[in-house]
């Protein structure tokens, strides 16, 4: 587990309890029931499924984001129906968990009617992973597609410093009978999760996911902390995030990641700004000849030795994991802060 010192004392926490003890902390900065309750789920069900760096170490960020008021523990999302296929939810900086368990299953319910749909996010607090949301869409039938933003992380190809946020993208197809297809990753070498991970527990990284505040390449996750991440795939990763940027962005009446950076109280939570999620209805879109073509795909691909499909190994944690690692450190400032 990256996100825990080698040498560290084995600490760990059932689901439930872990569940349990971030609701309270939510609670204790101020979010209201239903709200922390969503976060909670949100971050057990990222460490339930090996999803670590969007798992318990981002509690420290909400509680702080809540606390410094950035991010709403108690708004009500304004939805809206701008369009026969868009629906709205200005999330109110609310953090995205609740806001996307109250917006989806309208887009559903829209993408299932007119064919295929979009869920404009403004105003959220996203700090979790993506594939709850795309998953949710493939678990109703539908294909699913969802990217979002952040602060600047990541050089654009050529450059020495961040301007591109970890910008990640989340796809998901429907597999009836089985878990979807899903993949979700950030548009940066490396999530930055996983560097403030790295940084924490002492790890090095490999060559070519970050660069020193000079525009030198690093692997120390500090220095790439201090300096920037660089895109996946070089050029074409940055051509990605340049999307994100756009359709996550202006596209919503949004801001991109340096525009965002600018009001940014940098108390390390996650800034309210833009999700763009499309559902597709493959029914619709190809007249019912989808699934079979699809599976004989998903065939071809898994008789290949060694190869997996994206979520494979989320979905395998999913189905053993009852107890998970904590870094205790960490454990004994959040039990802290909920008894102070
Ligand atoms: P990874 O690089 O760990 O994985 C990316 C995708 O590739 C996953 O779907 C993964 O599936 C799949 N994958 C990994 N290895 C293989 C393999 N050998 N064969 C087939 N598929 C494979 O993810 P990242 O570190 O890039 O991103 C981590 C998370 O960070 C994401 O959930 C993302 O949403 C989140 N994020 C959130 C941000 C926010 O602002 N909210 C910002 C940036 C990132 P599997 O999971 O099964 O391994």
């Amino acid at each position: 587990d990256v996100s825990v010192k080698a040498d560290a004392p084995i600490c760990t926490l059932t689901l439930e309890d872990m569940a349990a003890l971030c609701c309270r902390a939510l609670r204790k900065a101020g979010a209201a029931r239903p709200v922390a309750e969503a976060v909670a789920r949100s971050i057990t069900k990222a460490e339930r499924d090996g999803s670590v760096s969007h798992g318990f170490f981002r509690l420290q960020g909400f509680i702080a984001s809540l606390q410094s008021g950035k991010v709403s523990g108690d708004a009500a999302p304004l939805l809206s129906r701008p369009a026969a296929s868009v629906l709205l939810c200005d999330a109110q900086t609310l953090p995205a968990p609740y806001a996307l368990e109250l917006a989806m299953p309208e887009l559903i319910a829209i993408a299932r009617d007119s064919g295929m749909a979009a869920l404009v996010m403004r105003n959220s607090a996203h700090f979790a992973a993506l594939w709850p949301e795309v998953e949710m869409l493939a678990e109703a039938g539908l294909v699913g597609l969802a990217c979002t933003t952040y602060l600047p992380a990541v050089a654009p190809f050529g450059a020495r410093e961040k301007l591109f946020g970890t910008n990640p993208l989340a796809f998901a197809w429907p597999r009836p009978g089985k878990a979807p297809m899903v993949f979700d990753m950030a548009t940066s070498a490396r999530a930055l999760g996983d560097v403030q991970l790295a940084a924490r527990a002492g790890h090095q990284l490999d060559p070519g996911v970050g660069l020193t505040a000079a525009g030198d390449p690093t692997c120390d996750p500090n220095e790439v902390l201090a300096g920037s991440l660089l895109p996946f795939g070089g050029y074409k990763g940055a051509a990605l995030s340049l999307m994100i940027e756009l359709v996550a962005g202006a596209l919503l009446g949004q801001k991109g990641s340096a525009s965002t950076a600018e009001s940014d109280n940098r108390d390390g939570g996650p800034p309210p700004r833009g999700e763009l999620i499309l559902a597709f209805d493959p029914e619709a879109l190809s007249g019912g000849q989808w699934q079979e073509e699809a599976e004989r795909l998903f065939a071809r691909l898994e008789g290949q030795p060694g190869l997996r499909l994206p979520g494979a190994r989320r979905h395998q944690n999913r189905a053993t994991t009852t107890e998970v690692r904590v870094d205790p450190a960490l454990l004994a400032t959040i039990r802290a802060f909920c008894e102070s």
